[in-house]
This record gives C-alpha cells, structure tokens and sequence, in this order.
C-alpha cells in the first residue's frame, strides 16, 4: 500500500477562483483532490478542509489551531501537506517548526502563485513536490515551493509574482527536484532532540519594527505603555541602530531594563545580524538586547512569540535566543 498523506486546505491562490471582487479562495477539497490525482503516484491521499482563506487574513489562534490539528491527525498518517496562501507562508511555516518540534512525520506547507485551476500555474507542481516530501520519511516542518523544499523556519517570500517566490535564507535546501529525482540533503535535515510533545501557546504581545533613518525613540515608550512584552527590531547591516542625535539605544535600554524582550536582527536578507562588531552593536548589547543573528525576520517574531508564551523569566528567555530549537538559527560567538 501506498504512503498515507492527509491534506489540509487553509486557502490562497492554490485554490482561489475569480470571484465578483476579485481572486477570492473558492476551489473545494473535492475539485483540489480531482486535480490532485495526477501528481500523488501511489501515496493516499485524504482532504480535510481547515478554512479558505486569503493568508492576509491568517492570524496567531490559526496557527494555534493548525498545530493542533495536526498533533490529532499525526498517528494516522505518514505525512501532512498544508496548502496555504503565499503571503504569510513563512510565518507559518516558522511558528509551526517552533509548536511541533520534534514531530515524528514531515509536515510540507505549500501553496503557489496561481491557482490550480489555471493551466499554466505552478499549483501541481508544487503539490507534487509537497507529497513526495511529506512521503519521504523525513520529520520535520518544511515549506515546498518550485521544485524546492526548504526547512520551514528558514523560508522567506521573497518574490511577489515569480513561482520562484520562496528562498530558503541562511541555510541550504533540504531537498530539490531534478531529472535525477527528488535528492535529499539529509545534512540539512535537523535531527530530533527529544521527545514530540505539542507546545501551541504563544504570546500575542509581540510588536516587530522596522529601523529607519529618522525614526523617534517616543515611539519606544509608546510600545512599552501599550503592554507589549516582546520586540523585534530589524536594524541596519549587522544589526546597527542609532545612539547620537537620536539615542535610540538607552531609550532600548530602558525598555529591557522595565522587562520587555528586545530582540535585534538585520533587515539584509542574507548574511544575518551580529552585535560584536560595530560600536553600536555593542552599545545595543550593554542595553540587554538579545540577538537574531541569521534568523529570518519570520522565524525570529515566531519565535519571539513562542518563547513569550512559554515564559516570562529572563534567564529562560535568554537561554532559549542562545540556542537553535529546529534549525532556525547558527550563533555566532
Ligand atoms: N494573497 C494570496 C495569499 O497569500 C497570495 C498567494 O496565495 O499566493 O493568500
């Protein structure tokens, strides 16, 4: 008997249809399990409808529940493909690598840039390349895309209308699809570390802000009185931030010193943030901020939320950015 794989349909493009106000998720399980036959060779497929939505409109309690749902339909399959809307993709790739660590079968997200109703789209394509990884009998979280397949907590999109939307940031592909096949890279393929057990909470007082020439550090104290507990600031370059005319830093420094997790990435794509380097980043240090390092911005608001949701102690909070939970991050030290 074929390899079970269960597909859950949360909505995008991939089964989108033109509707009165535009593309608008619309295609049922039954026409994407019709269409889906075609690219599943022997694996069984079954549908399960999640929601159909576009995945503007994907919010923290969906992943939640996503992560949840897929803890019920674990044991009776030997793999999950998620379809989901391009846009917020890696957000939810990112979260899902941080709710279900160390699950025991491949759990492949995937949508496309058009819809599979469409003759020219990259829909099958893509489903291909996420049923024959989540048939591989490799665990993990992973994002399926162009004939590639990246670890979930390390895609980005980022290409609004090429099918080469999704790059895998900082890390190598796990897996490609070529005429030599589906070629696995089992080295970038993180081992478990310990025993499943679902860990879906988060904390939703989590801002992200994006650094640039000009900004006010009022804003800072604006963020504080609203309540937030958590901050990710993409800075410049390696991480840099501002301490002369406008001294962001100290202001940062007040906000760690009154418990708020403030942690610093990079708003470079590649390469990945460190501190150590410039005067500033060391500054930013002495102020108790945390860092991203090689993260992606998605993985590290994700994982901001997650370990917010887990604890509020500071030395956890500081253990958890000082190691790599499923791969999302290399500390430089
Ligand atoms: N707006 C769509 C979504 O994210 C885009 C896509 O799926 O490609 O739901």
């Amino acid at each position: 008997m074929g390899k079970q794989i269960i597909i859950l349909n949360t909505g995008g493009t991939l089964s989108s249809v033109m509707k009165e106000n535009g593309l608008a998720p619309g295609l049922t399980t039954e026409n994407i399990q019709r269409e889906l036959h075609m690219v599943s060779g022997d694996t069984e497929l079954e549908m399960v409808d999640i929601c159909s939505l576009d995945s503007a409109n994907i919010f923290p309690e969906d992943w939640a529940m996503l992560a949840e749902k897929i803890n019920e339909l674990k044991s009776r399959c030997d793999g999950i493909v998620v379809i989901h809307g391009t846009d917020t993709l890696a957000y939810t790739s990112s979260m899902l690598s941080f709710m279900l660590q160390n699950i025991n079968i491949p759990i492949v997200i995937t949508g496309s840039q058009l819809s599979m109703g469409n003759p020219i789209a990259d829909a099958m394509e893509n489903c291909r390349c996420a049923i024959h990884m989540a048939a591989s009998g490799r665990p993990g979280v992973y994002v399926a895309f162009n004939r590639k397949v990246i670890l979930g907590c390390r895609a980005s999109k980022v290409r609004s209308t090429s099918f080469d939307a999704f790059d895998s940031i900082n890390y190598p592909y796990c897996a490609m699809i070529s005429s030599m096949g589906m070629v696995l890279d089992d080295k970038a393929i993180p081992q478990k570390s310990g025993v499943f057990k679902l860990e879906n909470n988060y904390s939703d007082k989590v801002f992200m802000l994006k650094m640039f020439p000009g900004i006010h550090r009022s804003m800072l104290k604006s963020i504080l009185e609203q309540g937030y507990k958590g901050l990710y600031i993409e800075g410049y370059g390696l991480g840099g931030m501002p301490f002369l005319k406008h001294d962001f830093i100290s202001e940062l420094g007040e906000l760690t010193r009154q418990g708020m997790t403030v942690l610093v990435g990079t708003q470079c794509r590649y390469e990945g943030s460190n501190l150590s380097v410039y005067e500033t980043g060391l500054k930013s240090l002495e102020n108790g901020v945390l860092q991203a390092y090689d993260m992606t911005s998605e993985a590290a608001l994700t994982k901001l939320m997650w370990v917010l949701g887990k604890t509020e102690n500071p030395d956890e909070i500081r253990d958890y950015f000082s190691v790599s939970l499923c791969g999302e991050v290399s500390i430089k030290v």
